[in-house]
């Protein structure tokens, strides 16, 4: 069992040089850390990261602190109580943190590992979306592709294979890209993904040739404004009916695989209908559901997907997160756990996602705190091998 005696946080920076909170608690079996990564390109309808700020989280930790120490926490769902005590005084960022520190200490508490704690039958593991190149929120230069992630999605033997065939691959696309794209620097962007001033159909043009299952990530509500979708590279708007059909295209054009948020994160019926027509692909929420069981139960209702990011802080409760979870499962909807943007060095998102037994981990190629949780969870796979 584990007793909580103090809880503390202060404020670190992300790999983008944001603040974010890294909470720790001070328990019967020991210290224990964890931080919350930031989104950049958030969903309209996410928790909020903190009740006020930041610092008035950290405050408000504080004098809380006393009050965890009355609770023994043994099981997962213990942590519904240390929320109810919580709940409403902080935000997402914050209870993500903490929650991920008691975790840690339940874990340490049992001689288990984290995953273990969410589910010790878990077995199976998760591919790997990779983000190659990138473009719209995520990319600071000035011509880019409007979407925001080209992902590749390998799907070799082990998590290491698939790891080491997306590197190779990322590697090799600095150099197409040196060839076909003249104003290309080999600069990375925020998730480490190439800046590119070429457009959407030119970078799918390059990454077509590897063979590899593609996706992408069109972060659409990013440049929906008055019910058009505003493109710049070519400059264009879309309406809702000719966005539909230029999605379709591209699925059809470059057999994607994987197609996150291709309409405005209200759109439950263009999503709907796009399931319907491509059911063989999965057809992604994210700032459509943010991780939320009302909006992910509404997104089940109306058929709108068949697949669900599921980043913990969008909610920040993990209780929700596990509601989130066996609701997918129960309507045969596919998990995919991702990073944030501004990520840090934490690495409990490789054991929720194998310990949630979700279908992908979307979490960057490169950049060590990305490469943190891809090495926690070849490090898992391996202690199950052996
Ligand atoms: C995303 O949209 O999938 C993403 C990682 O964005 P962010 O973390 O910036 O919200
Ligand atoms: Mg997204």
């Amino acid at each position: 069992m584990v007793v909580i005696r103090s809880v503390s946080a202060k404020s670190i920076f992300d790999s983008r040089k944001e603040k974010t909170i890294e909470v720790s608690i001070k328990t019967n079996v020991g210290e224990f850390k964890a931080s919350a990564p930031n989104g950049k390109s958030k969903g309209k309808h996410e928790a909020k990261s903190y009740k006020k700020n930041l610092l008035g989280d950290i405050e408000t930790l504080k004098k809380f602190s006393d009050y965890f120490s009355m609770e023994n926490i043994d099981f997962f769902d213990d942590l519904k109580r240390i929320e109810d005590i919580v709940s409403g005084n902080v935000g997402a960022n914050t209870l993500f943190a903490l929650e991920s520190a008691i975790l840690k200490a339940m874990a340490k508490e049992k001689k288990k590992e984290v995953w273990e704690i969410v589910d010790s039958k878990a077995r199976k593991f998760p591919r790997l979306v990779g983000n190659c190149i990138g473009g719209g929120k995520h990319s600071g230069n000035e011509k880019k592709p409007d979407f925001q992630e080209f992902l590749l999605i390998p799907n070799e033997k082990s998590t290491k294979e698939n790891f080491e065939l997306m590197k190779k691959i990322k590697e090799k696309v600095e150099q197409d890209l040196k060839e076909f794209d003249e104003k290309f620097k080999s600069i990375k962007n925020d998730e480490y993904a190439w800046e590119t001033s070429l457009n959407e159909k030119e970078v799918l043009d390059v990454l077509l040739k590897y063979e590899i299952p593609l996706g992408l990530d069109i972060a659409a509500s990013s440049f929906y404004s008055r019910k058009k979708y505003l493109y710049k590279n070519p400059m264009l708007k879309r309406d809702s009916g000719e966005q539909f059909r230029y999605i379709s295209n591209l699925i059809e054009n470059f057999d994607l695989f994987y197609i996150e948020d291709p309409f405005d994160e209200e759109d439950f019926e263009d999503f709907s209908k796009l399931t319907k027509k491509f059911a063989n692909k999965l057809i992604v929420g994210d700032d459509l559901t943010v991780t939320n069981p009302e909006r992910l139960e509404k997104a089940i209702k109306m058929k709108s997907i068949n697949a669900l990011i599921v980043k913990p802080n969008q909610i920040g409760n993990l209780t929700e997160v596990k509601t989130v979870c066996e609701l997918a499962k129960k309507y045969g909807i596919k998990i995919i756990f991702s990073h944030r943007s501004g990520e840090t060095n934490e690495d409990i998102l490789a054991d929720l996602t194998f310990g949630f037994q979700a279908d992908f981990l979307k979490c960057g190629i490169a950049g060590k705190e990305r490469e943190v949780k891809i090495k926690r969870l070849i490090e898992i796979e391996k202690d199950l091998a052996r």
